[in-house]
C-alpha cells in the first residue's frame, strides 16, 4: 500500500477575490491563458495572444453565446468580411463621427481622452499624469478607424478600413438573410468576429485593446414594438451572464442619459461589471431605431424595406442590438472566478467555461494504477475535455488544477482497483466523494447541470 494519501488539508482562512489585476495578468501568463503579443520583440501595446488554456475558455465563451443566440428559431448566424466597401463607413457615420477627443501633455507627453479625465479629481488643464497646469493641448478629434489600402496602389481611391464593429456587416446583409432564410420580422442576425479600434488609451490587460472580438446580434422589429423587444433583450442578456456563473452582486445596468447616447441610439443600457479598477461596460444593449438601415438605403440606393404580409404594409425595421466584447466577457469570467485564501489560488470558473472539466490522477506511477487511470481517462475524455497529471505529490497536483479552474479531480488509488471506484475531488469545496468508476461520466454531467456559483 502507499504512504501517499488522497486526503488533503482543508484550506484555512477566509476567501478573497481578485484585488489587483496584476495577479490575474501573471497567472494568465504563467499558466498559458494570455501572453503579451510579440513578446520576444518587447511586445506591442494593447495586443495580446491567447495561449493553450485561454483559447479554450475563449472558444467556450463564443460557443455559449452562439448557442444561446442561434438555437432560437428567430435568430440566424452570419460571418461577414472584415474589409467592407468604404461607403459603408460613411453611411454608418464612422468616417465623420467615430472620433475621440485627444489631448497631449506638452510636459510629460502623456496622452488622454479628454472625455475620460475625471473632472472631480483634476482641475481644468491639469495633467493627470504629471500634475502640471497649462500643459495640455486643445482636444483634437481623432478617428479610431484603422486605415489601409486595397490593391497595390497606396492612394486615396483605394483606402479601406478595418471594421471598428461587426454590426455593419449585418445591416448590409439584412435583405440577403431575410430572403434566403425566409425569416419574417421580428428576427435577428448574430455574428462573432474581429473588430479594430485605434484606441487612444487602451489598457487594463485585455479590457481595452486595439484588436478584439465582438459578439453582436441585431434584432429587426416592427417600429412601435422596439421598446418591448429592448426590455426583453436586456433581460435575456443579463441572464446569460448570470448563467455563466458571474456573480449577481458584480453586475448592474447603467442607462445612457441624453448626453451619453450615441448618434444612432434611441435608448441604451450597458451591462457593467465591477472590476478591481471600478464599474465598467461589459456589453451594450441599444435601440438603434431605423437609423442604420435608412442610412444604408440612402447611401447605396438600394431599398431596404420589409413587406409585412399580415399587415399588408411596408416599413424599414427598427433594430435592437446586443453588443458584447468576447475578450471582455472572458476577462470578466477570469476576474470573477479568481479566489485565494492565502496559499491556495483557485479559479471558480463555471464548468461550462473551464478549459478542462476533469483531471485524472493516479495516486502513484505504478503500472496497475496507470493502467486503470488510462481506462478512466480514455472513457471520460470522449465526453469532456480532460487532462491527466501524475507528477509530484497529490496535493500539488490538486493545486495546479485549482489554478486553472478544473472543477473535478478524479483520483485512482488501490481502493479503486479492488472496488472499481474513483474518488472525485471538488475544486470549490475541496470535498471528496467515492463513486463507482462506470458512473463517472453521468455523475459529472449531473454536477455540471446543477452547478451553482458559491458567492
Ligand atoms: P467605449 O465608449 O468604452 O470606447 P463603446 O461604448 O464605444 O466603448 P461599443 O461600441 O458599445 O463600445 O462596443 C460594444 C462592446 O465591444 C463593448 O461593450 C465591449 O465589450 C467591446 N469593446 C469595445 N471596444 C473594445 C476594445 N477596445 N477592446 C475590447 N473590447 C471592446
Amino acid at each position: 500500500m502507499s504512504d501517499e494519501s488522497i486526503t488533503e488539508k482543508k484550506a484555512p482562512g477566509p476567501t478573497t477575490d481578485l484585488k489587483d489585476m496584476n495577479d490575474l495578468v501573471s497567472l494568465c501568463k504563467r499558466r498559458g491563458f494570455v501572453f503579451p503579443s510579440s513578446e520576444i520583440y518587447g511586445g506591442i501595446t494593447a495586443c495580446w495572444d491567447y495561449g493553450p488554456l485561454g483559447i479554450e475558455v475563449k472558444r467556450n465563451v463564443k460557443e455559449l453565446w452562439w448557442r444561446a443566440m442561434t438555437d432560437r428559431a428567430d435568430v440566424e448566424g452570419l460571418d461577414a468580411a472584415i474589409l467592407m466597401h468604404p461607403k459603408t463607413w460613411e453611411a454608418s457615420g464612422h468616417v465623420s463621427g467615430f472620433v475621440d477627443p485627444l489631448v497631449d501633455c506638452k510636459n510629460c507627453r502623456a496622452r488622454f481622452r479628454a472625455d475620460q479625465i475625471d473632472k472631480t479629481k483634476y482641475k481644468p488643464n491639469e495633467c493627470p499624469s504629471c500634475g502640471k497646469f497649462g500643459t495640455l493641448t486643445e482636444p483634437r478629434q481623432f478617428n479610431l478607424m484603422f486605415k489601409t489600402f486595397m490593391g497595390p496602389l497606396e492612394e486615396s481611391a483605394s483606402v479601406v478600413y478595418l471594421r471598428p464593429e461587426t454590426a455593419q456587416g449585418i445591416y448590409v446583409n439584412f435583405l440577403n438573410v431575410h430572403q434566403s432564410a425566409r425569416q419574417k420580422v421580428p428576427f435577428g442576425i448574430a455574428q462573432i468576429g474581429k473588430a479594430f479600434r485605434n484606441e487612444i488609451t487602451p489598457g487594463n490587460f485585455i479590457f481595452r485593446t486595439r484588436e478584439f472580438e465582438q459578439m453582436e446580434m441585431q434584432f429587426f422589429v416592427k417600429p412601435g414594438t422596439d421598446m418591448e423587444w429592448f426590455e426583453k433583450w436586456k433581460k435575456t442578456r443579463i441572464d446569460w451572464h448570470l448563467a455563466n456563473g458571474i456573480r449577481k452582486s458584480k453586475l448592474r445596468f447603467h442607462q445612457h442619459k441624453d448626453g451619453e447616447l450615441a448618434h444612432y441610439a434611441k435608448a441604451a443600457f450597458d451591462i457593467e461589471y465591477e472590476f478591481p479598477f471600478g464599474w465598467q461596460e461589459l456589453e451594450g444593449i441599444h435601440n438603434r431605431s431605423d437609423f442604420d438601415l435608412k442610412r444604408h438605403q440612402e447611401f447605396s440606393g438600394k431599398k431596404l424595406e420589409y413587406f409585412d404580409e399580415v399587415g399588408r404594409e411596408r416599413y424599414i425595421p427598427y433594430v435592437v442590438e446586443t453588443s458584447a466584447g468576447c475578450d471582455r466577457t472572458l476577462l470578466v469570467a477570469l476576474a470573477d472566478a479568481y479566489r485565494t485564501d492565502g496559499d491556495r489560488i483557485w479559479m471558480q470558473l463555471h464548468p461550462n467555461l473551464a478549459p478542462y472539466k476533469v483531471t485524472v490522477f493516479p495516486l502513484m506511477k505504478k503500472p496497475d494504477l496507470l493502467e486503470f487511470k488510462d481506462k478512466v481517462f480514455n472513457d471520460v475524455k470522449k465526453k469532456y475535455r480532460a487532462t491527466q497529471d501524475d507528477a509530484g505529490s497529490i496535493g500539488k497536483r490538486y493545486r495546479r488544477q485549482d489554478e486553472i479552474g478544473t472543477p473535478f479531480g478524479v483520483t485512482i488509488d488501490y481502493d479503486s482497483l479492488s472496488n472499481n471506484t474513483v474518488t472525485i475531488r471538488h475544486r470549490d469545496s475541496m470535498a471528496q466523494e467515492t463513486i463507482p468508476a462506470e458512473k463517472l461520466t453521468s455523475y459529472i454531467e449531473e454536477k455540471i447541470a446543477g452547478y451553482k456559483v458559491v458567492d
